[in-house]
């Protein structure tokens, strides 16, 4: 055995000894994450607003729309309601930005 072979085993033996370890210490580090970026943001003088993500990747951002069908595939969103076409990624983000518009007026 190589060496680095026992210490990786080591490693992923201790990696989670309780069930949902890993996810704690993943929300940990987004909340980490967040107060840092708030911090930083604040300080220079902009808005932070948290903005809730569900069904984002659904949702039309042409008329709010939303259905799982939306999603033609993993790259591509159709809107099944309103025919808007656009990079799956692109209508989420946009989808996202007037959430956060909303959440401030
Ligand atoms: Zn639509």
């Amino acid at each position: 055995m190589k060496p680095y072979s026992k210490s990786l085993a080591s490693v992923s033996s201790v990696a989670s000894p309780t069930p949902g370890l890993n996810k704690t210490i993943l929300a940990l580090t987004w909340g980490k994450t967040k107060e840092f970026l708030s911090y930083k943001f604040r300080r220079s003088g902009k808005l932070v607003v948290e903005v809730p993500a569900y069904c984002s990747s659904q949702a039309s951002a042409a008329c709010g729309h939303t259905h799982s069908d939306n999603r033609v595939c993993q790259s591509d969103f159709v809107c099944q309601s309103c025919d808007q076409r656009d990079p799956a990624d692109h209508n989420a983000a946009a989808v996202i930005a007037k959430r956060g518009v909303r959440c401030k007026v």
